[in-house]
């Protein structure tokens, strides 16, 4: 360990992007002059317009988190059976599928950016397959072109974790416009938060009223009648307040994350047994994450890295670990996926957040640099 390398005070692996203050107050006042706090108030309405705006899509309806936004996704589609779905996400993705009664069934992922192959997906479909749920990882998008034609070929709904996607572009669309719905998280960790927060987008302007009714306990929204066994997943006033501040600096805050990035990918890119992911030029991107994957040309195994980093009080993360079909509830009913288990096991995630220096990134380099080549 070289001392001097390490950090007085811990860099972690994100933290929130907050607006200015005085900012954030001037609409809390608002909330306050409106006396309204929660159930479809002026503030969410905004939010709601220019979200539609910034990310390019038809239709927003806003959440209170992005979890219960899938879930209602799921359940607005009224599907039976099973989902083929990727291993390689949060927990989030799969426990939603199993809450709304389906079965998930996995498919493995590719080793270029770890999003659903796409090759593997038709072997996988069976009588009882009523849906893909696939995952835009870490912001970059899905192969959406080859699963729109499975999804045609097959009558199967189609449903985006656009968790880490917001404001991805691609092909001049907003990447919330391919599938039938699309959920992004708002929460405090990803890129553009409501704190905490939940959106779904979509093209088909029935599910107008579905996701109102679905997400204020299945209550009709023009009549006041009880349709369904909804869930209560509204977005209160200081969630959108909070949203329209970050909405302002958003596409600054993606420059920022983009300078954080090639500063990260300059200096680790050449590294034996670093495998870091080509960002390509067909999209538009978020710089989401900074992910780097370990390969066994590495010295220094993923866990032993992110152990000497903590050293110097720099924390990163596995993310994901462990896959999802791994976790003791699924491992014994799931098929293996081994492209998802090796990348699992060998990931990690460096910190990424508006606010952390060209010098503090150069500085984490530094300690890996020092760090593989001791080992
Ligand atoms: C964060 C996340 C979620 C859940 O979103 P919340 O807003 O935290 O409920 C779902 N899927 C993925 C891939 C995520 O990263």
């Amino acid at each position: 360990m070289i001392k001097e390398l390490k950090f007085e005070e811990p860099i972690l692996v994100t933290r929130p992007k907050l607006p200015e203050c005085d900012k954030y107050i001037s609409y809390v006042k608002d909330i306050w002059n409106n006396n309204w706090v929660t159930n479809n108030g002026p503030l969410h309405n905004k939010l709601k317009k220019e979200m539609e705006s910034y990310l390019k899509v038809k239709n927003v309806e806003l959440f209170t988190n992005g979890h219960l936004a899938l879930e209602v996704a799921l359940k607005s589609l009224k599907l039976n059976g099973e989902v083929i779905t990727t291993p390689f996400t949060f927990i989030s993705t799969t426990n939603a599928i199993i809450n709304s009664g389906l079965k998930p069934i996995f498919c493995d992922i590719n080793e270029e950016d770890y999003n659903i192959d796409v090759n593997k997906i038709e072997d996988l479909i069976t009588k009882d397959t009523c849906a893909i749920v696939a995952v835009h990882v870490f912001g970059n998008p899905c192969n959406v072109s080859a699963i729109e034609k499975i999804a045609e070929k097959y009558n199967l709904k189609v449903i985006y974790d656009a968790a880490h996607a917001f404001g991805v572009r691609l092909n001049e669309k907003g990447i919330g416009e391919y599938g039938d719905i699309s959920m992004f998280s708002l929460h405090a960790t990803k890129v553009y938060n409501t704190i905490e927060g939940g959106a779904l987008t979509y093209n088909n302007s029935e599910f107008n009223n579905k996701f109102k009714m679905l997400k204020n306990f299945g209550m009709c929204p023009i009549t006041g009648e009880i349709l369904e066994s909804g869930i209560n997943a509204k977005m209160n006033e200081f969630q959108a307040a909070m949203g329209l501040c970050n909405l302002e600096s958003i596409d600054e805050n993606i420059l920022e994350r983009k300078r954080i990035y090639n500063c990260y990918y300059n200096n680790l890119k050449d590294i034996r047994g670093f495998k870091l992911i080509n960002i390509s030029n067909e999209y538009y991107y978020n710089y989401a994450y900074f992910p780097l994957v370990l390969t066994e040309e590495c010295k220094i195994s993923r866990d032993n890295l992110i152990k000497a980093l903590e050293k110097y009080n720099v924390y990163a993360r596995k993310y994901f670990y462990p896959a999802c079909n791994e976790v003791d509830y699924l491992i014994k009913s799931s098929t293996p996926t081994p492209v998802a288990s090796k990348i699992s096991k060998s990931i990690m995630t460096l910190p990424m957040y508006v606010g952390l220096s060209t010098e503090s990134v150069e500085q984490i380099c530094n300690i890996i640099k020092y760090e593989v080549s001791e080992k």
